[in-house]
């Protein structure tokens, strides 16, 4: 019997990028749960691009990690011991443990998971905040529309492969914006883009802007911002009267760099001026009220294939960290998991 777990925790906080060194593994003994509470095992754990803002002590929507504590991360987890009524040791759930081998939860934010509706993984991605991310911006936050053209950047990613196949199947023009011809020819090939362009073969945003036009002779009516750097400079010169852009994420920059070589904001705000652009920032947890409309909207389409979803599995918590910094810089193709236990 298990008497200790293990969790990687902060041990500094980065300046700029990341490092290995900002992270250190940890063992504990094994915690008992107090009345009111569960202990489970994690089996997954999902890696997110948030988590580097919670690594910067600076203001933010959510508190940072303290030095010393747990990362922080949603996981899918069984329970092994529990002393809450609603909580039997065998369930399967959704919860905040972090990146831990074991953890304690009282039920706060905890889902409850059936593994025979959908794959245990999909409740981290596509059937999870992911998803919910990529609907939310594009059904709530732009209103996007059939016979609209719609621009989506990490097009492969978790949020923004389900972006785009939604878009897709709405009846719009989808064109996609992504790291390297892999991702590129599987955005087109697989996910139903009419075009994907490499973000990585242009070394300015005004030859981008070219290229892009060359696929969008029409314009641009909602890009979906998930990276910020180049892609939005060369977006915006192409967004049509009245385009909408969800802000969801700003990968490129979550580190402070190329923050210098960025479009200075008031040639930005001309564009959105001109063009009566809707720029909408908006965090996810803000509308999980309408989490059920999400799921009943997709999940079918998960069961009957119409839309398909990729995962890229690190084994093993110690991983964690190497994971997640390559996840930064690209190398997950689609939701980025730890396979931290069984199922
Ligand atoms: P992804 O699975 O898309 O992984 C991150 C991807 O970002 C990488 O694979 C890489 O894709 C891309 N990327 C990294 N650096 C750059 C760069 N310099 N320029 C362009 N692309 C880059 O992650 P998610 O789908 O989980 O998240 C996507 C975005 O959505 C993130 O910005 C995230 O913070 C945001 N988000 C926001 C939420 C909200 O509530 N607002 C909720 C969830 C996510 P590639 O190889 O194609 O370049």
């Amino acid at each position: 019997m298990k008497t200790e777990m293990t969790r990687i925790i902060l041990a500094s906080r980065p300046e700029g990028r990341p490092k290995l060194t900002n992270f250190a593994l940890d063992t504990a003994p094994l915690p008992e749960p107090l009345e009111g509470q569960f202990l489970a095992r994690t089996i997954w754990l999902s890696l997110d691009p948030y988590m580097r803002g919670r690594m910067s002590a600076g203001r933010s929507y959510a508190n940072p990690v303290e030095i010393g504590e747990a990362m922080e991360g949603a996981c899918v987890a069984q329970i092994t011991e529990s002393r809450h009524p609603t909580y039997q040791v065998g369930d399967y759930v959704l919860a905040p443990l972090g990146w831990v081998s074991h953890g304690l939860s009282d039920g706060t934010r905890v889902i409850k998971l059936d593994p025979k509706q959908a794959p245990l993984s999909t409740a981290l991605g596509v059937l999870g905040m992911p998803g919910m991310t990529a609907w939310t911006g594009l059904n709530i936050i732009a209103e996007a529309k059939a016979g609209e053209t719609a621009l989506i950047s990490a097009a492969t990613g978790a949020v923004g492969s389900l972006a785009g196949q939604l878009a897709r199947a709405k009846g719009m023009k989808v064109i996609g914006v992504a790291g390297g011809s892999e991702k590129c020819r599987y955005a087109v090939e697989t996910l139903g883009y009419a075009h994907c362009l490499d973000h990585r073969s242009f070394s300015n945003p005004r030859d981008m802007t070219k290229a892009l036009a060359e696929v969008a002779p029409d314009g641009i009516d909602i890009y979906f911002e998930n990276v910020g750097g180049i892609t939005l400079q060369a977006t915006l010169p192409l967004m049509r009267q009245h385009g909408r852009i969800p802000l969801c994420g700003l990968i490129a920059w979550y580190s402070g760099e190329g923050l210098e070589k960025a479009m200075p904001l008031p040639a930005a705000f001309f564009s959105i001026l001109s063009q009566r652009l809707k720029v909408e920032g908006f965090i996810v947890s803000d509308h999980y009220h309408r989490f059920g409309d999400f799921l009943s909207e997709v999940a079918p389409m998960i069961a009957d294939g119409s839309i398909i979803y990729r995962e890229t599995v690190s084994e093993g918590l110690e991983s964690a960290p190497t994971a997640f910094l390559k996840m930064l810089d690209g190398g997950n193709f689609g939701k980025q998991l730890v396979r931290v236990g069984a199922e």
